[in-house]
């Protein structure tokens, strides 16, 4: 069995960098009796993954966090290179938020030279937004995901609803890999003004983030739309345009009302509905959701 590194002292979080690390680390747990939380992240850290690993907190005896930007998610022209890498910071936000354990494997120990699987989840709602606006970005979450999983093993599984695509992937391939993987979907945190949080904001200019209020902006008037009885989802959308721009340099790539379930889009407007956005401001593509009529919309 691979020797799992100790805590470098007292209190400091484990800090793993194999897969057959992890695996022993997450055995030895089970073997204590743990419950384990687990929270995927690609760094950068801010307040809404901390809001996870909370919430595995609360439930779990031991929490790991993984770092891992994860090359197959991003398409050919994406920002992989100049994705946001914090790992001091990282490390030290993760110790003061007491999590046990902080998996931070490089590429090669994860895709190896020969490494040729990949995973989908042929889900029809996938096809659509993230889906079809970043050709095989959901196939490089799955295949990252299935790892962790698989390596982690039973588990719960803490994921962001600002990612509702996401989630909606990660709980199919929980429940057909039958790997004791439970999903627990976390809300959205957003800066005072209504921003979602994201490691992407830090892209954002100053000129720029004002723009980016604009995805917020049209989740709220959704609500407004709907608390004054409007159940017309082309109303939502037709609205759109006008909240988020027109801006130099801002564009709005999709703005929909949909059923949770599927991601369809859907003609009247109910309690529970889902509002989709994505804007790309510039260099930055910012995404946004809320579900209508729910009491932690923006
Ligand atoms: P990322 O590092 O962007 O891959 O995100 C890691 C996890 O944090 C995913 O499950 C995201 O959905 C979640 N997440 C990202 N931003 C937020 C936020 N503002 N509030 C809550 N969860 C978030």
């Amino acid at each position: 069995m691979p020797e799992v590194p100790s805590p470098q002292e007292g209190t400091l979080p484990i800090l793993l960098g194999d897969p057959a690390q992890l695996r022993a680390l997450t055995a030895r747990w089970r073997c204590e009796g743990a419950r384990i939380g687990l929270v995927p992240t690609m760094g950068a850290l801010h307040q809404g993954h901390l809001s996870l690993v909370e919430a595995a907190r609360a439930e779990c005896q031991k929490v790991i966090v993984s770092i891992f930007v994860n090359p197959r998610q991003f398409g050919p022209g994406e920002d992989f290179a100049s994705y946001p890498r914090r790992p001091e910071r990282d490390r030290e936000r993760l110790h003061q938020s007491g999590v046990d354990a902080i998996y931070m494997p490089t590429v090669d120990s994860i895709y190896p030279a020969a490494f040729a699987t990949s995973v989908r989840v042929d889900l029809e709602g996938l096809r659509r937004f993230e889906g079809a606006a970043r050709p095989g970005h959901f196939q490089g979450v799955a295949t990252v995901v299935a790892k962790l999983f698989c390596v982690v093993g039973p588990c719960l599984a803490f994921f962001g609803e600002k990612d509702a695509q996401q989630v909606a992937l990660v709980r199919r391939l929980a429940a057909d890999l039958d790997g004791g993987v439970e999903v627990r979907e976390c809300p959205t945190v957003r800066e005072a003004d209504g921003l979602a949080m994201s490691s992407r904001n830090e892209y954002l200019g100053e000129g720029e983030r004002r723009y980016a209020l604009g995805l917020s902006r049209w989740l709220r008037a959704g609500q407004r739309l709907f608390a004054a009885g409007e159940r017309d989802a082309e109303v939502y959308r037709r609205l759109a345009p006008a909240t988020v721009g027109p801006a130099p340099g801002v564009t709005l790539e999709y703005a929909d009302v949909v059923d949770p379930s599927d991601f369809s889009s859907v003609a009247m407007v109910d309690r529970g509905s889902r509002m989709m956005i994505a804007v790309r401001v510039g260099r930055v593509r910012l995404i946004d959701t809320a579900l209508v009529g729910a009491a932690a919309a923006p």
